[in-house]
């Protein structure tokens, strides 16, 4: 098995009286692409935010690359990848120019063709984001996690609201991104987009886990305990006819 890279042990968040996160613990691997599902309010985003050190911890110990969290806060910002939320984005700076001042923040450089590039969208190097579809600002907001070239990313659902071509993209990007090496956590409510994409899946509710596995070894345990589906399931479906109808490629005009 490879390094760990993040290791989360008996995590809690109180906000107020209310304990969102419960006691969670799990170890991410470098290389992996690990999602992380439940219900809305299960505590996702909270833990992601604890991880990106964006939001403080109640309890329990965080770990990235071999960093406390507590002691070595600035070490670990270097070392991730944060998707910015959307106002962040400067309206009168194209995609170019905020690369570059992402890179400034970061205290390094970028070639912005090149991350560009990778995420389909050189052709909009001279746009606003306000210009983009849902897709391509999708795919540049997560090109600006890549500016400081980070071992691990966080996307918080990342395909939401996108349609059927276009969180397909988004799917080969994350994968290309794990191939270069970075590590990938993603949350998602697709379960098709989890089986797809992830390696490990930790599934949570109410603040804690309730399994942690590959997809398959979790389908698998399901049919041992003697599911089965209620219907026949066609050998194709909506979305199947939706893609080959629409399908004209996953180019960069999604
Ligand atoms: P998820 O991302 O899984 O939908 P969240 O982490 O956003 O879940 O939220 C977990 C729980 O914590 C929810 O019940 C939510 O209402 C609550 N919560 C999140 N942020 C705050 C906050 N800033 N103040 C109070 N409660 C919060
Ligand atoms: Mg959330």
């Amino acid at each position: 098995m490879a390094e760990p890279i993040i290791e989360v042990e008996n995590l809690e968040k109180r906000y107020g009286n209310f304990e969102a996160i419960r006691g969670l613990s799990f170890t991410i691997y470098q290389g992996e692409i690990f999602g992380l599902l439940g219900p809305n309010g299960a505590g996702k985003s909270t833990t992601l935010e604890i991880i990106e050190t964006l939001r403080e911890k109640t309890s329990g110990t965080v770990q990235v690359c071999g960093y406390d969290l507590d002691a070595n806060t600035a070490a670990i910002k270097k070392l991730i990848g944060v998707q910015l939320q959307s106002s962040g984005y400067y309206p009168g700076l194209n995609l170019t120019q905020l690369l570059n001042l992402f890179a400034g923040l970061y205290n390094t450089t970028v070639d912005p063709m090149e991350i560009l590039a990778m995420v389909n969208l050189e052709e909009k190097a001279k746009a606003k984001v306000k210009e983009l579809s849902g897709g391509q600002r999708q795919r540049f907001s997560i090109a600006t996690t890549l500016v400081n070239r980070p071992k691990v990313i966080f996307l918080d659902e990342p395909t939401t609201g996108l349609d059927p071509q276009a969180r397909r993209s988004l799917w080969e990007l994350i994968r290309t991104i794990r191939a270069a090496g970075t590590t990938v956590v993603i949350t998602t409510h697709y379960m098709d987009e989890a089986e797809y994409l992830c390696d490990r899946i930790a599934i949570m509710d109410q603040g804690k886990l309730i399994a942690l596995d590959t997809p398959d070894t979790l389908i698998d345990q399901l049919l041992e305990k003697g599911f089965e589906r209620k219907k026949d399931v066609k050998a194709a479906t909506l979305e199947d006819v939706f893609i080959s109808l629409t399908g004209h490629g996953l180019e960069s005009d999604h």
